[in-house]
């Protein structure tokens, strides 16, 4: 990889930086063309090379075979096809992993993300920005519904974890050489990747821009997903539910001791008839659902843990295709690097 690396490089000084666009895709035949479409006009707009890396999520429609095409007529073109579907933040990572730019840009291939931003992330880079983050200035797309969860989302994000992650911003976005590398460090399963561009730190600047709705197909988005996305952002952020856990029991304790002594006072005084039926129910299932909760909490955190610590790979990749414009140039080079890479 480094020796790829260093030959592009090289070549890459002569001509000015290179940039990768990674785009996973997951069943997105749809909008495919019309992306790419897209998102060519702009690359032949500046004069930087470029590659455009599509990443195959494990399709079930005709995506990769629309890759390979789009990839027979235009030399930028790389395809990475994974063995299977993982999900857009692991699709994104084997992006990230094998772009070979000097500045990476992650953008969606359904079109929500406007091609056409990329030339004002690419001025901020130049300015001296690591992590160049679009942020939309508002959600035509989305639902009310949608619009306030999201909101109330980053809110309670913000004050549970101590990494600062800015509102309404997605996955598109740039990110300079050191910090794809950086990212590329962070091999945990549980990618929250809002979590995890933050976590890197760097010089970070927003550029504005209006998301569009979905151009065609649909989105893998449902509240379930949602309030897992959610979960998982906090999870992976912070440990704050282990101390509530801790601090609702420790109320509990302290007010069940107050109670015992209260009852102990009722029964030498007042003796003890069979009554308080109603009570004793209140109270086990008060504690027996405080418990349960605990427990699950801890639960989310072990499971997560059981994740971790089995230490497997992020993703395998079935089929890599690099970017012929860049195969020929490592040819020449005498490079073969990248040619065994082609299964
Ligand atoms: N995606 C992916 N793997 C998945 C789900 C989605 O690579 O398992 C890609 C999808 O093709 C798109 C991007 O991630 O390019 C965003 O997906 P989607 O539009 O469903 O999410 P939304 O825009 O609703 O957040
Ligand atoms: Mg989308």
């Amino acid at each position: 990889m480094n020796n790829e690396r260093d030959n592009r490089v090289a070549s890459a000084a002569a001509d000015g930086p290179f940039i990768s666009i990674v785009v996973p895709s997951y069943n997105e035949h749809e909008v495919l063309p019309e992306f790419h479409r897209r998102l060519s006009a702009v690359l032949d707009g500046f004069n930087h090379s470029s590659e455009i890396v599509f990443i195959n999520d494990g399709s079930t429609d005709n995506t990769l075979a629309l890759m390979f095409a789009l990839r027979d007529a235009d030399p930028r073109v790389a395809v990475i096809d994974l063995s299977r579907n993982y999900g857009k933040e692991i699709a994104m990572s084997a992006g990230l992993d094998h772009a070979k730019g000097d500045a990476v840009i992650v953008i969606d291939a359904d079109l929500q993300d406007p091609p056409e931003l990329i030339p004002a992330l690419i001025e901020q880079w130049e300015a001296g920005y690591d992590n160049v983050y679009a942020q939309r200035t508002d959600r035509d797309g989305d639902t009310a519904v949608k619009k306030t969860t999201a909101h109330w989302f980053y809110r309670l994000i913000q004050r549970v974890s101590n990494v600062r992650i800015p509102e309404d911003t997605g996955d598109f976005r740039l990110l300079s050489r050191r910090a794809v590398d950086s990212l590329n460090t962070l091999r945990e399963q549980h990618r929250f990747m809002k979590g995890l561009f933050s976590w890197i730190g760097y010089p970070s600047k927003a550029v504005p821009y209006r998301r569009e709705p979905r151009r065609a197909g649909e989105s893998k988005w449902n509240y379930w997903s949602l309030w897992n996305f959610a979960i998982e952002g906090i999870t992976s952020f912070s440990i704050l539910p282990l101390k509530i856990a801790t601090y609702v029991g420790l109320t509990t304790a302290v007010m069940a001791f107050i109670y015992a002594f209260y009852f102990i006072y009722k029964t030498l005084v007042y003796g003890d008839p069979v009554q308080g039926f109603p009570t004793l129910m209140v109270v086990i299932l008060f504690l027996g659902g405080v418990q349960l909760m605990s427990l699950g909490i801890i639960g989310e955190y072990l499971g997560r843990m059981f994740d971790e610590t089995k230490r497997r790979p992020l993703y395998f990749v079935n089929r890599y295709l690099p970017a012929r414009e860049h195969t020929e140039q490592h040819d020449e080079q005498g490079g073969t690097m990248l040619a065994r890479n082609v299964t």
